[in-house]
């Protein structure tokens, strides 16, 4: 198949380019590198079948021409990173909201099947873990800015399902929770790379509000696996996916646990929400998806643990270093 990755520069994108590589499809790349980077492909570079482009999803004679060409369309450009995202909200929705309507239109006047990359952000401050498909979403209000992630991701999914129904577009929507891995760089926040770099320069290690909150992190591989198979299963399309790992631990936890691993001398912090991001930051207290829907589909299980991620975080930063 001839693959279109629009964010194919970025943490994800860079995976899953090369596993569709090595599964011997067509891969092709198309990435502003905003948070991507060209050091994420350059790997990649010079590999049958592989091609990428420096540009804007926004640049709609250029996607109608990408999307012409391709079967399937993996949708990963966004705004990304909750640090981003509360520094700067009006890219965030622009790009999320706007990026994904092109895709969506030109895919529809071809017919082709496109993959619209959701988020565990879309549950917001709902308690009700682990968080099924088929749940509420609860987000604050509009004056506070991390909810404009989730919302933009929300009117994402909407719009999806509505070309779905309406124009029969075959469309697959996915929600990551907190994906980690190799070349994912802390720069937008993102907990684990930025713990790992800290304890391995023996800076502070920063937690933000009390710790107590907790996530699940999944390898990259696994989701990207998951990413592959979705694209060939019978009774994916029309329908949302959780993809994730329903492994629990706290930040403070997580924040100990590195500083071990490491063997650092850093000391642990806390760094009140509203010196870490925003007055009135909101964060939410637990996320943990359900699985039973992509299990029962595609027999998904993942197979790293959280130390197992770390593990190979770790070494991916320190050979960084070298
Ligand atoms: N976090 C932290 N210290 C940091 C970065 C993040 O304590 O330096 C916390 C953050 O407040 C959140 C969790 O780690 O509770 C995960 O943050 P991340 O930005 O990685 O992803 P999120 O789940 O918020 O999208």
């Amino acid at each position: 198949m001839r693959v279109l990755l629009t964010g194919g520069a970025g943490f994800v994108g860079s995976h899953l380019a090369e596993l569709l590589l090595d599964r011997g499809h067509q891969v092709s790349v198309i990435d502003d590198l905003s948070t991507g980077a060209m050091d994420n492909i350059a790997h990649l570079k010079g590999r049958p079948g592989f091609d990428y482009v420096i540009d804007s999803v926004m640049n709609e004679p250029l996607m109608a021409e990408l999307i012409d060409r391709a079967d399937v369309v993996y949708h990963l450009a966004a705004a990304v990173g909750v640090k981003l995202i509360v520094e700067a909200p009006v890219r965030t929705i622009e790009t999320n909201v706007h990026g994904t309507e092109v895709v969506l239109k030109h895919a529809s006047k071809k017919d082709k099947l496109v993959v619209i990359f959701s988020t565990s952000e879309v549950y917001g401050k709902s308690t009700d873990v682990p968080f099924r498909e088929d749940a509420d979403l609860v987000t604050g209000p509009t004056f506070k800015h991390r909810w404009a992630y989730a919302c933009s991701k929300a009117i994402d999914e909407f719009l999806a399902l509505a070309y779905h129904r309406e124009r029969h577009l075959p469309v697959i929507v996915v929600r990551l929770f907190n994906t980690v891995g190799p070349r994912q760089t802390g720069r937008y926040g993102m907990v684990i790379p930025t713990f790992v770099g800290q304890a391995l320069a023996g800076r502070p290690i920063t937690v933000y509000g009390d710790g107590q909150q907790t996530r699940s992190f999944t390898y990259v591989g696994d989701v990207v696996g998951a990413l592959a198979r979705l694209i060939e299963a019978p009774g994916a399309v029309g329908e949302v996916f959780n993809v994730g790992n329903t492994e629990e631990i706290s930040i403070m936890a997580l924040a100990e646990r590195i500083k071990a691993m490491t063997g650092s001398a850093s000391e642990i912090v806390r760094i009140p929400y509203d010196q870490a991001y925003d007055p009135g930051f909101e964060d939410m207290p637990r996320r943990v998806p359900a699985l039973e829907k992509i299990r029962a589909l595609i027999g998904y299980e993942p197979t790293v643990t959280l130390d197992g991620i770390l593990e190979r975080v770790i070494a991916h930063q320190r050979a960084d270093d070298r």
